[in-house]
């Protein structure tokens, strides 16, 4: 089972994989912070399971390009990220039967914050409980899930697998 840790906990965990890097985003996808579970990928995306969530089978749309702003981002760029996300959202919503599934673009081109790197990126969230709210869904103040290596690759290849069927006629 997935454990559930303290925010500072994850924040001494994260910094011990990989210090403070520049951009998160371009860290996580180079593999300077541990390892990555890709659900997919092209020339231009990567659809992956982020490693500390609020919410088991949170996955992350981000671009290759280290781009921190829309203008940066560009139509075609977004709307491909956005076409990934949808995909995801079916995903998730055939697999996991949420009471709800997010979709966020928490990004700002300011610092790296903790959940909002400055490197776009769009989050797919299932949310199980009625009550939930994005600001409980969007703080680490109540501790934050995290997996075994099995795990994750568990979760990981149930995605696949739906990725893979979603594209057979
Ligand atoms: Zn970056």
């Amino acid at each position: 089972m997935p454990t559930l840790i303290s925010k500072e906990e994850a924040l001494a965990r994260i910094v011990a994989e990989g210090g403070q890097p520049a951009c998160l985003m371009c860290a996580v996808l180079e593999g300077r912070v541990g390892g990555i579970y890709t659900v997919f990928e092209d020339e231009r995306v990567v659809l992956m399971l982020p490693r500390y969530v609020r919410c088991w089978g949170h996955v992350a749309v981000v671009p290759k390009a280290h781009v921190v702003t829309f203008e940066e981002c560009g139509d075609e760029l977004w709307l491909h990220i956005q076409s990934v996300a949808f995909r995801a959202s079916r995903m998730i919503e055939s697999l996991r039967s949420p009471k709800r599934v997010y979709n966020t673009s928490t990004g700002s081109n300011t610092r790296e914050l903790t959940q909002t790197s400055r490197h776009i990126h769009v989050h797919v969230i299932p949310v199980d409980s009625e009550e939930d709210r994005p600001s409980d869904v969007f703080t680490w103040s109540n501790g934050i899930w995290v997996g075994e290596h099995d795990e994750w690759v568990a979760l990981r290849d149930e995605y696949r697998a739906w990725w893979q069927r979603s594209l057979t006629p």
